[in-house]
């Protein structure tokens, strides 16, 4: 089957794009980029005013399957993520059991039917149960198609683990993704530590709960030579130490989420509204800034949303109690828009780089351009089409976002895996 996407601004920095022009895509692939194309037979999708990219990934997912089935499911995931505009998600593995063995990982890729919507990357747990005692079955997962590994959730607290796991890692040319968080320091702690956790009354999680692990772990890339990856960083103090290390030339990427890119601790001020309950918590403003300046300068080499959904009766609990975590996957992309591309802060080429390239770079994926021969995994963008964040926008099946209400412009309005549509018109598929 021939497509004919006619007259989209095509923008992809890996091959020097960005011009409106025509994509022809044959048998799932790219086969012609120009302009006046024309098809004999097949079906032409008019791009006019929009955004046509490399289908972008997002790098932190919370499937929830096998376990928490309720809060979402591979499928359910998956078609929030062709919602969001993403071809693809890295499915973080705390869920339960966790996803510490090949068998888990198998299990995960095993129905094709739930891998319409959007491709799945397994990510294996670095040590068995993500209990932080012993080292998982890091050579089997990767033989069954884990891609990166994690004890998301959790830090890894001994720092002599995480130089073998390191060691490890290293030795099967693999990438280790760290959730910074040094737990004696963090304690109880569900906001930031400073003004607000004391005026709110609620145990503060410190700054240095997290530098400090992010600076140990980029001490253990440096001895190990074992590739770093570096979740969710929420603070001045981390992009600053990411910034450091990558000038000496230390092998170290790192994320940060649209939650903690376009909030701060004074929206929990508000309302206590446990949706905005995160770890690593929502920081001050200055942070804010600190994290949009590394997306500026390339310290920073990618947005994940770290998709966290919850079922409603848990977030209804006491701030205290309540789980952490917002959803993410459908809300990220018009986030960005309006908040750095409307306003001119970031421009196509950059969101291509922070969600379609620079999350693949960093786990290690296989790339993705816009270029004769290449893989037809494409997102259509409509920087005008405007999103009401309300409990029926959702395609997860949980609806814990730290945004709704929100009113954004720009949204993805298809998506294509394989040359076929999983997002048309701005519907699933
Ligand atoms: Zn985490
Ligand atoms: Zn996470």
């Amino acid at each position: 089957m021939a497509l004919l996407l006619k007259g989209g601004r095509v923008v992809d920095p890996a091959v020097g794009l960005d011009a409106v022009c025509d994509i022809v895509i044959r048998d799932g692939l790219i086969v012609e980029i120009g302009s006046d194309l024309t098809i004999p037979k097949g079906i032409t999708v008019d791009c006019a005013g929009k955004v046509v990219v490399p289908g972008l990934v997002d790098a932190h997912t919370h499937l929830r399957e096998p376990g928490r089935e309720d809060e979402e499911t591979i499928l359910s995931g998956t078609r929030a993520a062709a919602h969001g505009g993403f071809v693809a998600v890295c499915a973080m593995p705390n869920t339960s059991p966790v996803c510490d063995e090949g068998a888990a990982v198998r299990a995960l890729k095993q129905r094709p039917a739930d891998h319409r919507f959007a491709r799945v990357y397994p990510i294996g747990a670095l040590t068995v149960g993500s209990k932080g005692e012993s080292i998982a079955e890091i050579g089997d997962m990767l033989a069954e198609g884990a891609v990166a590994f994690s004890d998301d959730g959790r830090g890894v607290q001994n720092s002599g683990m995480m130089r073998r796991i390191m060691d490890y890692a290293k030795a099967f040319g693999t990438t280790v993704i760290s959730h910074c968080e040094d737990e004696a320091l963090a304690g109880r702690g569900v906001v930031n530590e400073g003004v607000v956790s004391t005026r709110l009354g609620l145990p503060g999680w410190p700054a240095a709960a997290e530098e400090t692990q992010v600076a140990r772990d980029i001490r253990l890339c440096e001895l190990t030579g074992c590739r770093l990856h570096l979740a969710h960083l929420s603070t001045a103090g981390s992009v600053e130490l990411v910034r450091q290390a990558k000038m000496r030339g230390v092998a170290v990427t790192c994320e940060v989420t649209p939650h903690h890119l376009f909030l701060d601790e004074d929206a929990i001020s508000a309302n206590y509204d446990t949706n905005l309950k995160m770890n690593p918590p929502l920081r001050t403003a200055a942070d804010r800034e600190a994290l949009v300046a590394g997306l500026l300068d390339g310290t920073v080499d990618c947005i994940a949303t770290d998709h966290a959904p919850h079922a409603a009766h848990e977030k209804a609990l006491e701030f205290e109690l309540a789980p952490f975590g917002t959803t993410g996957l459908e809300t990220a992309l018009p986030l960005v828009i309006t908040n750095l591309v409307a306003p001119g802060f970031l421009s196509w080429s950059d969101v291509v780089r922070l969600m379609a390239h620079g999350p693949r770079k960093a786990l290690g994926l296989p790339e993705a351009t816009l270029a004769p021969g290449e893989v037809a995994d494409i997102t259509i963008i409509d920087p005008e089409a405007s999103v009401e964040v309300t409990p029926e926008f959702f395609e997860s099946k949980s609806g814990n976002s730290a945004f709704l209400g929100a009113k954004l412009t720009g949204k993805a309005t298809g998506v294509l895996i394989q040359g076929y549509f999983s997002l048309e018109d701005g519907k699933v598929v």
